[in-house]
């Protein structure tokens, strides 16, 4: 399976129209493929192609996202760094830059601080969105846009949409449209 990023990234800039045709139709297939069927299909999509892919050789969220934090992700960096909530504040996290977005605090700076190689210094207690990314599933149909904007620098993003592509056109093809009468 291809990982290298430069080559995922032209892919992705490549494909990007066929990409959104894809999240327009999956819109369009609200009634064929409701919500709770659509994340069943990307999970069973996305476990061999997560499985296949080393994002320990990878990092490139790491070196690419804005980390956003919750009080919780902040008292759990102060624990892996032995430093005071403050001082973790003061030296790590951008509270004015978050709360722009509606969140709590977002880490300053890229890429990560913590990471050291392609590998995270505090893995233990890294925040909750690095356990959870690419967070495909659950609400696939709702953050479209979002996983859209990670296929160019996420492999496994480029290859679960690579595979809906054919999954989605084979669900056409059993559904085809009603003719008019
Ligand atoms: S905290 Fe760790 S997992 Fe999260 S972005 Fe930084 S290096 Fe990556
Ligand atoms: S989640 Fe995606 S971008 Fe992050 S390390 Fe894994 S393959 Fe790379």
């Amino acid at each position: 399976m291809d990982t290298d990023l430069d080559r995922i990234a032209a892919l992705a800039a490549a494909r990007r129209d066929e990409f959104e045709v894809l999240c327009y139709t999956i819109d369009l297939l609200e009634d064929e493929l409701p919500d709770a069927a659509l994340d069943a299909l990307i999970d069973q999509i996305a476990a061999p192609i997560i499985a296949a892919i080393d994002c320990t050789r990878c990092a490139n969220c790491c070196r690419s996202l804005d980390v956003y934090l919750t009080p919780e992700d902040a008292a759990r960096l102060g624990e892996a760094l032995a430093l005071p909530p403050a001082e973790v504040e003061a030296r790590h996290i951008d509270r004015a830059a978050a709360a722009r977005m509606g969140e709590w605090g977002r880490l300053r700076a890229h890429p990560c601080p913590f990471l050291d190689g392609t590998l995270c210094s505090l893995y233990p207690h890294r925040p909750e969105t690095c356990r959870t990314y690419p967070a495909l599933t659950p609400d696939f149909r709702w953050t479209l846009d979002d996983t859209l904007d990670g296929a160019g620098r996420c492999p496994i993003i480029y290859h679960v949409l690579d595979a809906l592509v054919i999954a989605i056109e084979a669900l056409e093809r059993s559904h085809p449209p009603e003719s008019p009468v």
